[in-house]
């Protein structure tokens, strides 16, 4: 598949930019930050997680960045057994920042906004043949992370890093070879994020400890209307 026939693909998973301006999104650009009081750190954190349940998020909450646990055995899940992504994707293991960078700048961080986005129809996630679905949903959530990071670094918060779900190897480029592994441009610079779990984040310890349920979808074989739902989760450490 050719570079246009990929973007063709990812079409339909964009935000229209004269829907954002109506959300209130990427109003007026302000100065970058290098100091900013609690208040309106925290007040600007509110206005991400009102723009995140605008953009289709079950859910969103504001926490203290400490609440994020790494942990390394996360990575090496993507090795055993080897996930298809494995060594193939710039934003997966063993490529990705890991555990251990991670657990350096996550106390650089003071607060992060968390967002949740349900699986509907859960079965999209659940079955496994439908890998199409899968990407599109783990799509949109990149496409939440990366507007939710832009709108903070546009606000002037310039250490502003988002992290998704699944790998953008799927997600965004439909399976099709890492341009950045072949020593070109990332096809999808300002949406293609690593994994929360690609980078040893504890998603499932965050997402308990906010009170959201995850279930181990297509654990084979338990069938798929067994499952309550399907979840994906996003993260960005704004400063
Ligand atoms: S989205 Fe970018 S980083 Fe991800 S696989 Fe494609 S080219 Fe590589």
């Amino acid at each position: 598949m050719n570079k246009i026939k990929i973007e063709e693909k990812n079409r339909f998973a964009r935000f229209d930019r004269e829907f954002l301006r109506q959300l209130g999104m990427f109003q007026k650009p302000r100065r970058f930050k290098t100091g900013v009081s609690e208040r309106e750190l925290l007040e600007d954190l509110e206005r991400y997680k009102e723009f995140a349940l605008k953009l289709g998020c079950e859910d969103a909450k504001v926490i203290p960045a400490s609440m994020v646990s790494v942990d390394e055995r996360l990575r090496m899940k993507c090795r055993i057994s080897v996930c298809h992504h494995y060594n193939n994707c710039i934003n997966c293991p063993p490529y990705s920042p890991t555990a251990e960078e991670m657990g350096k700048i996550i106390p650089r961080y003071k607060y992060a906004l968390v967002i949740k986005r349900a699986v509907e129809p859960k079965d999209d996630f659940v079955d496994p043949k439908k890998e199409e679905d899968i990407a599109r949903h783990y799509r949109k959530n990149m496409e939440v992370v990366g507007l939710l990071e832009a709108q903070a670094f546009s606000d002037g918060y310039y250490f502003a890093m988002g992290f998704g779900g699944g790998s953008c190897q799927h997600a965004l480029c439909m399976m099709q070879p890492c341009s950045v592994l072949k020593g070109e441009r990332c096809r999808f610079v300002l949406k293609a994020r690593p994994a929360m779990e690609a980078v040893g984040i504890d998603v499932i310890d965050l997402a308990s400890k906010l009170g959201w349920e995850v279930y181990p979808v297509r654990a084979r074989p338990i069938p798929p209307e067994d499952f309550p739902c399907a979840t994906t989760f996003g993260i960005v450490f704004v400063h």
